[in-house]
């Protein structure tokens, strides 16, 4: 990543708004900025080997659901480049006992966040980034976010939380799974956690 440039770019934009780059408090926030944008954007230009690395194991009596429940994840939205902040809940039922281990699902929550995005495409990403690793029977993702875009505009009242998910294969087809999934979530209502 190019901090050099991001950096010359924030002091462009500070002047574009009217403030003195230069006073004592703004002078060291160009790098700043570049630095954070490095890490808050580690994702770009690091694209799917990353994942396709995770070692995939195979177990002989495979569970029936693997569950992690309320992921924390901060990303920065694509229109406004403001944070968007939540939880991921995210499970697989395993196919051919084909597991990973249970430390590279944050992981790859990280992965899918960790550059400009939409909460929708986080949602879906996470999806077919775990179904190309795992090819599993099926996959579930709830996502809870808050997203300053619209909480600082004042388009949304603060700490409104937005909803999304996804459910594929066995979680699509069998409610009964898909009822357990959003009971062990908290997420049958709609009050996901
Ligand atoms: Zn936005």
């Amino acid at each position: 990543m190019d901090q050099e440039r991001i950096a010359h770019a924030v002091r462009e934009i500070l002047e574009a708004v009217g403030e003195d780059p230069n006073r004592e408090g703004l002078r060291e926030t160009p790098t700043r900025v570049a630095k954070m944008y490095a890490e808050v954007f580690s994702s770009l230009g690091k694209q799917p080997e990353t994942v396709a690395n995770y070692k995939v194991f195979h177990v002989t009596e495979q569970p029936e659901m693997v569950l992690v429940q309320a992921i924390p994840f901060y990303s920065m939205c694509e229109h406004h480049l403001l944070p968007f902040f939540g939880t991921v809940n995210l499970a697989y039922v395993p196919q051919a006992g084909r597991v990973i281990g249970l430390s590279k699902i944050p992981r790859l929550v990280d992965f899918v966040t960790h550059k400009p995005g939409m909460q929708e495409r986080v949602t879906t990403d996470l999806v077919a980034e775990l179904t190309r690793l795992l090819d599993p029977a099926g996959v579930a993702v709830t996502i809870a976010a808050r997203h300053l875009c619209m909480e600082m505009r004042g388009v949304n009242k603060a700490g409104q939380f937005t909803y999304t998910n996804r459910f594929t294969g066995v979680f699509k087809d069998d409610l009964a799974l898909r009822q357990e999934f959003l009971q062990q979530t908290g997420g049958s209502n709609g009050q996901l956690r």
